[in-house]
């Protein structure tokens, strides 16, 4: 067979690893970024001296990136250096109470029981138990599933599954459900925030989100050299399977011969001969002919709703004698004005929960006088529509910081030398027609998960891959979407001998 060259859109998570998949299957591999480093949103910042991990910081199922590299021949831990952290999260409350998840069920246990009393403990206990079998009813059907659909999810799920889900209330929202299971409000929200990490807002995602919970719970990690050095070590092994990456190189349009893919124009105004394109993009951009006329129409799915973007704040500080954990969440006593504002109203929340990456910190390094930080805050994603004006800047800023400082924590947002700060209009900037959207479309209702299209687009040649397709957003789904996408590629060159879901599965995939 003729050389099959692929042309994989974008070096975000998703790219990366479709690329190195492909390229140790022997395809000749060329991925384009428009941006000056590899990882997309999994970005690092130079803020004063310090490299500062400006995207994901919770690195989570390390089983995704196991396999992963037991399918390319190596470990991870011979590729990377992660630490596994004893305090999973750090909470802290505006009224001074303050509650650490620990890697060890016990320890969390202890800790919700000095928290919020033993019946609450109990109901964390029954919690654990609820959030594990909703993860285990859901792994094979829905996360590992190459295109799952209602019909045979629910088949596959079996009267245990279905019970499972029957017991959480999957109408339900997350908020609900937590609402019946928790009667403490700050544990009702503090585990309604997982909701978050999919973009989505607590009071409109479904109860089954709460599965993210159960990933947490299963363990995090931190990897030295932060989290853009996941993304470097893919692109050297992909550089060493003969991948070939063109940074600052933006495709313009996927061009099409005959009704098949054929290549990518570039900005430059040079084309890349491609038989086969992956597009790691947010696919919006492909609905909104951002990537040309012929691939418009090549996205399955529903159209929903964006999910959250992010004010972040990627910093270089002192931060004195704060009693920070690597990973803080600061929370108000109103939680629900936040998604109001957000969701409703299109707004900045007048009253933010703000997360804190101490980035220094959860290892057994000592923190010098200054340290790494990156704060967040949720953000509606409207940042092609309009910018913020800097009164709503400096109102969404100074509430940030009152509610630090009134823990403990006294750190200047404002963006100067030693503080950069990032806005939707600046995320939308980065990953096109998103409006600063980081999570691809919301999850809100319980078909949206549904809604996602799967890594086939309706285009023979072209693939699609990244958080805003099956199975959705964050690192390790993002990396699972890649690896789908390689295999659906391989799947109809007939080069596999296994089906896609083998690329979820711990599946190798052979010639
Ligand atoms: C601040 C922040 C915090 C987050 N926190 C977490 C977390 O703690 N844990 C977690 O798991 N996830 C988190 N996420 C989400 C996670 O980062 C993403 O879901 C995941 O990294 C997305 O990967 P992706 O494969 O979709 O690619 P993306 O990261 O979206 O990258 C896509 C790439 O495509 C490129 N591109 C797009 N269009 C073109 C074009 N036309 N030509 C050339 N290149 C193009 C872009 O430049 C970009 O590099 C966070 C994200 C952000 C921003």
């Amino acid at each position: 067979m003729a050389e099959h060259r692929v042309v994989v859109v974008g070096a975000g998570m998703a790219g990366l690893v479709s690329a190195l998949q492909l390229a140790h299957h022997g395809l000749s591999v060329t991925v384009i970024d428009k941006g000056g480093q590899v990882g997309g949103k999994m970005r690092q910042l130079l803020v004063d001296g310090a490299a500062v991990d400006s995207g994901p910081t919770v690195f989570t199922m390390r089983w995704v990136f196991d396999q992963l590299m037991d399918a390319i021949g190596t470990h991870l831990e011979a590729e990377l250096t992660i630490q596994p952290l004893k305090v999973l999260a750090r909470h802290f409350w505006e009224d001074g109470s303050q509650l650490d998840l620990h890697a060890d069920p016990h320890a969390s246990y202890q800790a919700v029981r000095e928290f919020a009393g033993p019946a609450e403990a109990e109901r964390f206990v029954q919690f654990c138990k609820t959030t594990m079998s909703v993860y285990d009813a859901l792994e094979g059907p829905f996360i590992r599933s190459p295109s799952p659909t209602m019909a045979q999810m629910m088949t596959q799920l079996g009267p245990r599954g279905l019970a499972t889900l029957a017991s959480v209330g999957p109408m339900r929202s997350l908020w609900q459900s937590l609402g019946r299971q928790f009667t403490d409000p700050r544990l009702q929200q503090l585990f309604a925030r997982y909701a978050t990490y999919c973009g989505s807002s607590p009071w409109e995602a479904p109860a089954t989100l709460m599965l993210i919970a159960q990933v947490e719970m299963d363990g995090v990690w931190s990897v030295k050299g932060g989290m853009h050095a996941l993304a470097q070590c893919l692109m050297r092994l992909g550089a060493a399977r003969g991948v070939q990456y063109l940074l600052n190189t933006e495709c313009e349009r996927i061009e099409l011969t005959q009704g098949r893919v054929s290549g990518v124009r570039l900005s430059s105004g040079d084309s890349l001969h491609a038989d086969s394109v992956i597009f790691n993009g947010d696919v919006a951009a492909l609905r909104q002919g951002l990537l040309g006329p012929g691939v418009k129409q090549a996205v399955t799915g529903r159209v929903q709703p964006r999910s959250l973007s992010a004010i972040t704040w990627s910093m270089h500080v002192p931060t004195a004698a704060m009693p920070l954990d690597r990973h803080n969440v600061f929370f108000r006593s109103n939680y629900s004005q936040e998604f109001e504002a957000i969701f409703q109203q299109g707004r900045l929340p007048a009253q933010p929960t703000v997360y804190v990456c101490a980035q220094d910190r959860g290892g057994t390094e000592t923190v010098g006088n200054t340290e790494r930080m990156l704060c967040l805050v949720n953000a509606p994603a409207i940042g092609d529509k309009r910018a913020f004006t800097p009164a709503e800047l400096e109102a969404c800023t100074a509430s940030s910081q009152a509610l630090l400082a009134g823990c403990g924590l006294p750190v200047q947002l404002e963006p100067s030398s030693s503080c950069v700060r990032t806005t939707p209009q600046d995320f939308h900037q980065l990953f096109p027609a998103t409006g600063g959207a980081l999570y691809g479309q919301a999850t809100h209702g319980w078909m949206a998960a549904f809604a996602r299209s799967n890594a086939q687009a309706q285009v023979p040649g072209l693939y699609l891959a990244g958080g805003s397709v099956h199975p959705g957003p964050g690192v390790p789904m993002a990396a699972m979407s890649g690896r789908l996408a390689a295999a659906a590629l391989m799947d109809n060159l007939g080069l596999t001998k296994l089906s896609p879901r083998a690329a979820t599965s711990g599946g190798t995939l052979t010639h």
